[in-house]
């Protein structure tokens, strides 16, 4: 034991050899405690549990150097460094979002089958808790006016951020815990005014993931919204029919899985006619589409005009237009990484955040919002 001692003070000093020392201090603790397990058992007294070893200061030097040595900082960033543990910064390693490409920020409901028990929602779909999901994507598209267009349904979400977007300097980690972090935020806060009666509250706190992926066109973002919105489809029609089975036709979940395997959509649509007098089409609108959230530049007025142009008074935030030959080079990049964020949320500010539950698939709603795509429309 002595002999550990002056290996892990030699070392300790010398501040640099990461796996020594801990592999000695371990072994001294475990050697201690399994001493003084068995001189309690040898006195006849209840076993209690070994107590974890206590942390010393040796402890928590040896701790520090778990990891790989790190690099060194070179002489001039050692002199600007304002303490000897600045050097930890150099382990970060930022991951920042291909430029010129289009980001979507899906988050996603984590572990939402066991949450929604826990609330006791209704089933095949519970109308508060998708409207919360809207509304927690609405005060997120409020508190982040880089955002363009969201869609979503069940229990996620997908944000579009513009080509030009660069919030954050589109470094990845910071705009996707951002987003995350936001929209749960607001999912917490509006909770008790979606479940309003009594046995309502949250029971569990809720928690989402979130992925950011770039897509190069404007084909692609429009390819992605619309698988988002088949999926949406294929899902609810499903869940619909199964729920029908289920709660209605008294079948159980294992039966009325088998029944449904391989059934195509008029399958579906027929049993669900057939049998329980229901007509899909008919479903709630919000069911079927899901829903998109984004920011109306034009008036009430002009949303009733057919083909109307955002309104004179409310511009949508200009979108600056690639010339041919210039995409991708270094100096386009660095001319929008000025835009500046205030003139971004001045314009978003005056636009109304509307929510809607229509097709996204076809190309009537793009061209009657060319804005919602940037400069990429
Ligand atoms: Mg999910």
């Amino acid at each position: 034991m002595s002999l550990t001692i002056r290996c892990h003070l030699a070392i300790s000093r010398s501040n640099r050899i990461p796996a020594l020392p801990i592999t000695l201090t371990h072994r001294m603790t475990h050697t201690t405690t399994s001493t003084s397990t068995t001189t309690t058992r040898q006195s006849g007294t209840e076993a209690a549990p070994p107590s974890p070893p206590t942390a010393t200061a040796g402890d928590q030097r040896s701790n520090n150097h778990y990891h790989n040595t790190p690099p060194r900082l070179s002489p001039a960033g050692a002199k600007m460094a304002n303490s000897k543990y600045e050097y930890t910064r150099a382990f970060e390693n930022p991951r920042y979002l291909l430029p010129n490409t289009y980001v979507i920020l899906r988050l996603d409901g984590r572990s939402f089958t066991n949450f929604s028990a826990s609330q006791k929602f209704q089933k095949p779909n519970d109308s508060r808790a998708l409207d919360l999901m809207n509304a927690s994507a609405a005060a997120t598209l409020k508190a982040i006016p880089e955002i363009l267009i969201a869609y979503g349904a069940s229990d996620e979400f997908s944000f579009l951020l513009s080509r030009e977007c660069a919030l954050f300097n589109r470094r990845e980690d910071k705009l996707v815990s951002t987003v995350v972090s936001t929209f749960t935020a607001w999912y917490v806060f509006l909770w008790s005014r979606h479940f309003t009666e009594e046995g309502e509250e949250l029971q569990t706190p809720p928690s989402f993931d979130c992925r950011a992926v770039c897509y190069p066109s404007v084909g692609n973002i429009r390819d992605y919204f619309a698988w988002r919105q088949v999926d949406v489809h294929i899902n609810n029609l499903y869940n619909t029919a199964f729920w029908a089975l289920v709660i209605k036709g008294g079948v159980a979940g294992k039966e009325a899985e088998v029944e449904l395997r391989g059934t195509l959509a008029a399958d579906k649509n027929e049993l669900l006619f057939s049998r329980f007098g229901i007509n899909y089409n008919n479903e709630p609108v919000m069911y079927r589409k899901g829903s998109v959230v984004y920011r109306d530049y034009r008036t009430p007025e002009d949303e009733d005009a057919e083909g109307a142009e955002p309104s004179a008074s409310v511009k949508p935030p200009k979108q600056r237009k690639q010339k041919e030959g210039e995409r991708g080079t270094t100096a386009i990049q660095e001319r929008k990484l000025k835009t500046p964020r205030e003139e971004v949320g001045r314009r978003a500010g005056k636009a109304r955040i509307v929510t809607e539950h229509v097709d996204i698939i076809g190309d009537a709603f793009w061209e009657k919002r060319p804005w919602l795509l940037g400069s990429g429309n």
